[in-house]
């Protein structure tokens, strides 16, 4: 079952799982009152303390997923499904999987499509499956294989390789990859990306190479505080975007 998450009154939020009573500090909510509550719906405690109780969303869902290997970052991934222009029908191919926070966000735009997401590793493989069962997705197939191997299905709208060589994968997936269709690699260094630019295949051709900065501001407003935070997280992985013109 999804679970839910329980907002509580200025800002803050409970996540709780329906099936069983919740303890908080204003009171218990009983499963079965939980249970029987809509999305957007109040519930009380038996102290009457007022909650409402609401689906988890994207940002939601992000925080809760079992991370193993470093996950693609929200900021990131709104450039990379615009970028690669994913839609509802859009049949998306991806490696690794990693814990499968990227495959995730992805299938959750591609509700009428699919996402077929490669991972060699088979204990990285089993969690980013229990991660597609938080999100709730029908629409996601991981396949535990190393992706140099070869892919079988055909006629991708798109791909995401967030593997530390994706000039070894290129020429084996251009293939798979539909003419107009579009490859995100994420890559740390610029290095790698100069790499993967210079040993591109033939038919594919580079079209945009982005980093995305993202400053969070402090927001105390009550005591005039709203400024950039003074740490966070800067650089995360570059962006290339690469189209494929011809066969
Ligand atoms: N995009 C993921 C996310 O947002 O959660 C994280 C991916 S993680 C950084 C990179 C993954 O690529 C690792 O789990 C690694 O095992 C996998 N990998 C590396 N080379 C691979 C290959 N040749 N085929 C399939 N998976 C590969």
């Amino acid at each position: 079952m999804q679970k839910k998450v329980l907002l509580i009154g200025e800002g803050a939020s409970l996540y709780i799982d329906p099936s069983k009573d919740v303890n908080t500090e204003f009171g218990i909510i009983k499963s079965s009152k939980l249970l029987k509550t809509k999305p957007g719906g109040l519930v009380k405690t038996h102290t009457g303390r007022r909650f409402f109780l609401v689906d988890m969303s994207t940002p939601d869902l992000a925080r809760r997923i079992i991370r193993l290997p470093q996950i693609i970052t929200l900021k990131d991934l709104g450039s990379i499904i615009m970028y690669l222009g994913i839609k509802p029908d859009s049949k998306v191919l991806e490696a690794g999987t990693g814990s499968g926070l990227s495959t995730c966000v992805i299938g959750q735009i591609t509700v009428n499509g699919s996402v077929t997401s490669y991972e060699i590793r088979k204990d990285f493989a089993k969690i980013a499956n229990k991660n597609v069962a938080l999100f709730g997705l029908k629409n996601i197939k991981i396949i535990n294989s190393d992706i140099k191997k070869g892919v079988k299905s055909k006629d991708f709208n798109s791909a995401l390789l967030d593997l530390p060589d994706p000039w070894e994968v290129l020429p084996v997936i251009s293939k798979n990859i539909k003419i107009g269709g579009r490859i995100c690699t994420y890559l740390p260094s610029i290095i790698q990306v100069e790499k993967t630019i210079r040993k591109l295949p033939d038919g594919l051709k580079p079209e945009r190479l982005i980093e995305n900065r993202e400053i969070n501001w402090k927001m105390d407003v009550g005591r005039d505080v709203l400024r950039p935070e003074s740490s966070g997280i800067l650089h995360t992985g570059f962006l290339l975007f690469i189209r494929k013109y011809g066969k």
